[in-house]
């Protein structure tokens, strides 16, 4: 699984944007974060979003439709970069906790696509479900990634896909055979917690994946936080194992891919 955040993306003359992309071998999934407060009132049929808030009415354009535009969009970026899109589903965080959110119509489209960005862990597995087959290998997902990084023209930073809580499932090293997270690393190899697997080298993997979803640079630190390595001493003799560059003195020190690091 790779999870892009505020990705924009030129196409037709024109942007669009994503705030979250999930990319698993079965699916891609868009989830667009609204972080409006009042009460929220969705109305479909009209393609329209009603926020009442100390008795004032707004109207805000459908977020449901908002993320199947995204959809198409992305669907054609990729056929532009001759892949095949695999299935692409769209979901709406509310990140306001203190939102009211109705539904009045009692729209099936909205009750499925619309949750609490507190509710993220139930509302992504059915997708698993629903669609069964692999579609993209690693190296597929991969390469949608850094397509995607590389067309990305960021416009100003956006501190809103700060609301989900998905750094929290992506932290911890992959292990390779079965795909759990969290593997430990003693005595100069990674075990797996699930299924006993031993590997050399998954943090590379893990690092690759870090400069995926978060971008370079990385500091010692933020890669300990990452890989749950909590010796300060292993943490750095790894990273200087790897095709890294690194810039800054001992203590402030960070590290970017080198040239061959995605090779
Ligand atoms: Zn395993």
């Amino acid at each position: 699984m790779v999870i892009l955040y505020d990705l924009r993306i030129p196409i037709n003359s024109t942007h669009f944007q994503i705030d979250t992309l999930i990319i698993t071998p079965y699916f891609l999934l868009i989830i667009d974060s609204k972080n409006y407060a009042g009460t929220l009132i969705f109305l479909p049929e009209f393609n329209q979003l009603i926020r009442v808030q100390n008795d004032i009415e707004e109207v805000f354009s459908d977020p449901i439709l908002q993320t199947k535009i995204q959809a198409s969009q992305l669907k054609a970026f990729l056929k532009k970069h001759y892949i095949t899109p695999p299935p692409i589903e769209n979901l709406v965080a509310i990140s306001n906790s203190q939102a009211i959110i109705k539904n009045p119509t009692n729209d099936k489209e909205v009750s499925y696509r619309v949750f609490r960005s507190s509710n993220v862990a139930f509302k992504i597995p059915p997708f698993y479900k629903t669609y069964t087959q692999p579609l993209l290998s690693r190296n597929d997902m991969k390469k949608i990634a850094k397509y995607l990084i590389k067309a990305h023209e960021p416009l100003v930073p956006n501190p809103k896909s700060m609301n989900l809580p998905f750094d929290k499932m992506v932290k911890g090293v992959q292990c390779p055979a079965c795909e759990a997270f969290g593997m430990d690393y003693h005595q100069g190899k990674w075990t797996c917690k699930s299924c006993g697997h031993k590997s050399k080298d998954s943090h590379i993997q893990a690092l690759r994946d870090y400069f995926l979803i978060f971008g370079p640079p990385i500091t010692s630190k933020q890669f300990r936080e990452f890989t749950k390595i909590e010796s300060h001493s292993k943490a750095k003799r790894i990273l200087s194992s790897m095709d890294l560059s690194y810039s800054g003195t001992t203590k402030g020190r960070t590290y970017s891919p080198g040239k061959g690091f995605f090779d």
